[in-house]
């Protein structure tokens, strides 16, 4: 079945929004086939995010995402990977649409409460970062 990972990002565990994503993605009748609590490390912060390495974002990205404990989930259903980007919303919280998660919970550009893979392949290589077959 088609996987997407998703984060509850620190902003959004401190909030104390976990409860409520998890219900949502429940509803949305996404599979949870793994769910950790976990801090990372900056090493596996930065090994997560290579591929913005260069981003002038990276740095502070590091420093938030290793700021606190986050939510990790293996999600499962027939076209994943779409389906959750879709119900959590575009990356800046003011552009996601009414109803989704980043606007619902996100608090800027960064801090913005969750991340989904953005690709079948990602969903995959990513699932296999935090739950390894
Ligand atoms: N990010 C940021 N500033 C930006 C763009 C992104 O801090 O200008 C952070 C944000 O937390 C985002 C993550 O970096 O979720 C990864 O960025 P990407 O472009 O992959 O966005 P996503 O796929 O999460 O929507
Ligand atoms: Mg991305």
């Amino acid at each position: 079945m088609e996987k997407t990972l998703m984060i509850i990002k620190p902003d959004a565990v401190k909030a104390r929004h976990i409860g409520h994503i998890i219900s949502r993605v429940e509803a949305e009748h996404l599979e949870i086939t793994g769910l950790c609590c976990l801090h990372l490390t900056r090493e596996q912060a930065e090994e997560f995010y290579a591929i913005h390495r260069e981003r002038p974002f990276f740095e502070g990205l590091i420093r938030y995402i290793t700021s606190g404990p986050v939510v990790v989930g293996r999600l499962e259903c027939e076209g994943a990977v779409e389906h959750w980007r879709k119900v959590i919303g575009a990356t800046d919280p003011k552009k996601s649409a009414p109803g989704t998660l980043r606007a619902l919970y996100g608090i800027d550009i960064e801090r913005n409460a969750v991340h989904g893979s953005d690709s079948v392949e990602n969903g995959i290589v990513e699932s296999r970062f935090f739950f390894p077959e």
